[in-house]
């Protein structure tokens, strides 16, 4: 592909593999060769690449910690007509990986962007978790903070669509719990390592099994939890009152059907399947 002949230089997003290294694509190695300067999420991982690929270029970190600043500096760059490519740990930047930021940045400042895909770990567990296809949600990582993990736990339990989250071994048990609690043990997931590995491994389960299957064994490696959306008799009622309101909101709701405060913070607990304490907390932060 050719772009018209313009002063500044290109961002160019280049997927680079999740695991094996024989998946990176010509494209992407010529776009690395070519380019003025790359961003890489972790300068030392994107060596190893560029080294196995015989490649020399010159490095710049992007992260979560600097990307302000660097974004500025990348666009500063892109408009004295250099070219860029941005690569993140693994698999394709802006997905769970810093890149949104810099992409807004550039299509801000005018700034062409444009993408060499390649693999995504999310699509890569979806098309071999057996589960439906046709129409998914991408989740992301859940949020380490507890009261946010089950809102958002709750704001998808009845969507039914097929859904994909990332996680890290080292939270996965407590996240198939919080799951199981949300979704209810019948569901079924997928739970995808190691992909495109050599000790790549999908348990097709549900999460009834996935939390008795971690009892006895470590998690080990990085995650994609794929699970099947709710079955069409609970979403039904996916479109639950509640969904785009605060928690005060909620309550307030409630007690303005006639509902006495107490009565009102129990409705909004079994509503949204948490704690009293949790939503009495976060009803009386507000008042
Ligand atoms: N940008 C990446 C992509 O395109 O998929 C995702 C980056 S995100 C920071 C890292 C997460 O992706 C991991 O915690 C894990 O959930 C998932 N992941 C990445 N590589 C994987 C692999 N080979 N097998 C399973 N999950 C993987």
């Amino acid at each position: 592909m050719r772009y018209m002949a313009d002063e500044n230089g290109i961002l160019y997003l280049c997927a680079t593999p999740i695991g094996n290294l024989g998946d990176v694509s010509e494209r992407c190695l010529e776009i690395l060769k070519s380019v003025d300067l790359i961003a890489a999420e972790d300068t030392r991982r994107t060596l190893q690449l560029l080294n196995h690929f015989g490649i020399t270029k010159a490095l710049t970190s992007y992260h979560e910690h600097n990307k302000k600043a660097k974004g500025e500096y990348i666009v500063k760059l892109l408009k004295e007509g250099k070219n860029v490519a941005q690569v993140s740990d693994a698999g394709t930047p802006a997905i769970s990986d810093p890149g949104e930021d810099l992409v807004r940045l550039c299509i801000e400042n005018g700034i062409t962007v444009t993408s060499v895909p390649g693999p995504v770990a999310g699509i890569t567990a979806l098309i071999l978790s057996g589960l439906p296809t046709g129409r998914y949600a991408f989740e992301g990582f859940l949020s380490v903070n507890k009261r946010h993990r089950h809102e958002h736990l709750n704001a998808v339990k009845n969507d039914p669509r097929t859904l994909i989250f990332y996680e890290a071994p080292h939270k996965l048990k407590t996240t198939l719990s919080d799951m199981r609690s949300a979704f209810g043990g019948e569901r079924r997931i997928a739970l995808a390592r190691e992909l495109t590995k050599v000790h790549e491994e999908i348990i097709r389960t549900t999460l009834d099994g996935a939390v008795e299957y971690y009892e006895e064994k470590p998690p080990r490696g990085e995650y994609v939890l794929v699970i099947e959306g709710a079955k069409p008799e609970t979403a039904g009622d996916e479109e639950c009152f509640w969904s785009n309101m605060t928690v005060a909101e909620h309550v307030e709701r409630y007690i303005s059907e006639g509902m006495d405060s107490k009565a009102a913070i129990k409705a909004a607990a079994v509503d949204r399947n948490v704690p009293k304490r949790e939503i009495y907390s976060e009803y009386h932060k507000t008042k």
